[in-house]
């Protein structure tokens, strides 16, 4: 039996990031543009349906849709992006596709007038999620199995209460991550602070007291299971997204052991996380990975920064992924987050779940 490699391929619907043309952090009111959406997904799909031909293999996408209090305050509707663009989703989730969470800890600050990532106030927090969870399940009429967080954020109470919310499976994970969070370029006074140091690479549920690892012996485990997205410890990859990150430096961020690469980049570089991948059983059976639809967009301005992230490069690194696998006397199966769960119940692979 040909061994299977279970690909969980996320897609962050965020509206267009001001490196790529979109509104600053530092705008209250809707100014936010969705070229990833309205053009971004529909490139997305000539693409993938080119891979089906030519790969023999359709990539699914774990589509996940912004539901949050910034959507509200923007937009007075939670679930707004999902609205707003329902018939497309459902028109995607008819063709296979999953329809997940994004929901983003965007807090507007009176004070420094600006946006900012909030990851210290608990009931904030709290709030944050359960008015997006409620948004997304009045938007769809169902509610999402599968989340990834803004940032790839978590920390112990948001993993807790999405897990209390009834998600099943979460891939925030970047094992070895670490940004400490600080200013950034775009207007905000803080963002992009994620820790996922000590994280392993194999899926887990995680522990109540610290949701980077597994509940250990004798503690509480979470019902969510953490499917870590795939991390390269390449110190070369590590330099080049260092690089990429410019703007992003923040205290701390020398702690990092690892680096996580968009399936958008570059293929001379992707090729290396994909080897790297494949030599690692610890991960096994799983490979989550992710992107941005507005990295898809052929007219932006342009940077460096810009131009690691491409549709040419989504297209060349699946079909590389799906080559490699098969040399590797693999078969990849791109999966939604139900399709990892059942693999996880029926496996075979004795982990506590
Ligand atoms: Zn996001």
């Amino acid at each position: 039996m040909v061994e299977a490699l279970n690909v969980l391929l996320g897609c962050d619907v965020d509206p267009d990031r001001p490196r790529y043309g979109g509104a600053r952090y530092d705008t209250r009111d809707d100014q936010l543009t969705w070229r990833s959406i309205s053009e971004g997904i529909q490139l997305l799909q000539q693409v993938l349906d080119g891979i089906g031909i030519q790969a023999g293999v359709k990539p699914k996408v774990i589509f996940c849709l912004r539901a949050d209090t910034q959507m509200r305050d923007i937009y007075g509707d939670a679930a707004w992006p999902i609205t707003k663009y329902a018939d497309l989703w459902r028109s995607l989730e008819q063709d296979g596709h999953e329809l997940a969470w994004h929901p983003h800890l965007w807090r507007w600050s009176n004070e420094s007038g600006c946006w900012y990532q909030e990851t210290e106030d608990e009931n904030w927090i709290s709030e944050c999620l359960e008015t997006g969870h409620a948004g997304f399940t009045k938007a769809l009429g169902k509610t999402p199995v599968t989340c990834h967080m803004g940032w790839t954020f978590h920390n112990n109470v948001s993993m807790r209460r999405i897990s209390e919310l009834g998600l099943r499976v979460d891939f925030s994970g970047c094992p070895g991550v670490f940004f400490g969070g600080g200013p950034g370029s775009a207007g905000t006074v803080f963002d992009n602070k994620i820790d996922w140091l000590g994280t392993p690479l194999r899926w887990y549920r995680p522990s109540e007291v610290d949701y980077r690892r597994p509940a250990g012996g004798g503690e509480a485990g979470l019902s969510v299971v953490e499917i870590p997205k795939f991390t390269t410890r390449s110190g070369v990859l590590r330099k080049v997204k260092g690089l990429a990150a410019r703007g992003k430096r923040a205290p701390g961020t020398g702690a990092a052991t690892a680096a996580f690469l968009q399936i958008t980049s570059l293929p001379m570089l992707y090729s290396r996380v994909i080897a790297e991948r494949l030599a690692c059983r610890e991960a096994d059976p799983f490979f989550a990975t992710y992107f941005h639809p507005d990295e898809l967009l052929a007219d932006r301005p342009r940077s460096a920064k810009n131009f690691l992230y491409s549709l040419a490069n989504l297209e060349k690194n699946v079909k590389g992924l799906v080559r490699a696998a098969r040399q590797d006397g693999r078969e990849v199966s791109f999966v939604t987050g139900a399709e990892a769960l059942e693999y996880m119940v029926g496996g075979t692979r004795n982990s506590g779940v």
